[in-house]
């Protein structure tokens, strides 16, 4: 970045931003790559795997932050006729669902203060040259769900002299499976499920406590409040006709990315004249979450999910040991932030 005549600054831990542009009058927008890795081993097999043992980039962010890089470079070249100011934004625990926030906080959104955002995600299933930006809620919001069951612990022959808190968390999740079969209109896209169960000691005892842990996505936030508290009501009478006392909580949660229409109707015309054949889906969605979704909550933003399926070799998901991206797509994605920028900002004048 220094190379590039670029001024970074580290405004929180690993948090790192540098402007472009700002000698011309006009609007900001910030461009968003995140940078982090994940704790696990990479098994691409390829010349330039991770030489740090339990840490890979297994979810393409080292070719976002390669993305952002090659736009600040193209973006330099022209900087004199940028109206207005591009903030870039090298972003930190992504994974984690926390840099976005630490970075909000460290006040990555003011002075100047951002009027647009935009961010992407690579997606090694999806061909190269697709390229998907919907309009609306584009990526589900995530909350991490946490129940504690307090029952009574007693010997096992005995169960009538405990509260057996097993049961009960059984029942819980035979009920939360009923809310969303019951409760959620069919045209909905939601995902309730419980993927941790803790309890227990031995055979013999019956245990005090269970602790039941899962996730819930959806693509709308007034869905997405009332199933959490349908959820809560569940949980707590539902342990109640058992006698015993159950604990709800949401312990983490990350809000839709939202397009905003305006912004996917104005990219959508820079990117058209990039000169790259991209194929669009309108109604493509992804169940995943991306802490973008703080961003999104704040400023209009755009969120894109660009292909980049590697050729001759197995394709694989993020977050696979031996996921492969095709590299054509970095050429792609520095030029799609930089098209994006530099002509939202000269047509927002
Ligand atoms: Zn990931
Ligand atoms: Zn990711």
């Amino acid at each position: 970045m220094i190379e590039l005549g670029c001024k970074p600054e580290e405004i929180c831990k690993c948090g790192i931003t540098a402007t472009i542009g700002g000698k011309n009058p006009g609007k900001t927008i910030l461009l968003r790559a995140d940078m982090d890795a994940l704790p696990m081993q990479e098994e691409s097999g390829l010349e330039f795997t991770s030489l740090h043992s339990g840490h890979a980039h297994t979810c393409g962010h080292d070719l976002h932050t390669a993305f952002l890089i090659g736009a600040a470079k193209l973006l330099k070249e022209r900087e004199d006729e940028i109206q207005g100011t591009i903030k870039l934004m090298f972003q930190p625990g992504e994974e984690s669902l926390t840099g976005a926030i630490d970075m909000i906080k460290a006040g990555i959104l003011e002075s100047p203060k951002v009027d647009a955002a935009m961010g992407v995600h690579v997606q090694p299933l999806l061909p190269l040259n697709h390229l998907n930006f919907a309009k609306g809620a584009f990526l589900s919001s995530t909350d991490i769900l946490e129940i504690t069951v307090q029952g009574q612990s007693c010997h096992a022959s005995q169960p009538h002299l405990g509260i057996d808190p097993i049961n009960v968390a059984a029942h819980i999740i035979l009920a939360l499976q009923s809310l969303q079969v019951k409760e959620v209109p069919t045209n909905e896209a939601v995902v309730l499920n419980i993927c941790e169960v803790k309890s227990g000691y031995t055979s013999n005892i019956v245990p005090d406590q269970a602790v039941l842990r899962g996730t819930l996505r959806t693509y709308n936030p007034e869905l997405r409040k009332k199933i959490i508290e349908h959820c809560n009501k569940l949980v707590e009478l539902t342990a109640k006709a058992f006698n015993a006392t159950a604990k709800f909580e949401v312990v983490e949660s990350c809000p839709s990315a939202i397009n905003d229409h305006k912004l996917v109707e104005d990219m959508g015309e820079y990117i058209s004249n990039l000169g790259i054949d991209f194929t669009t889906d309108p109604n493509y969605r992804l169940q995943v979450s991306d802490d973008f979704g703080f961003i999104s909550e704040l400023v209009p933003s755009i969120f894109f999910i660009i292909g980049c399926k590697p050729e001759g070799t197995q394709a694989s998901h993020n977050h696979n040991s031996k996921v492969v991206y095709n590299e054509e797509v970095l050429h792609m994605g520095a030029a799609l932030f930089a098209e994006c920028a530099f002509n939202w900002l000269k047509n927002k004048q």
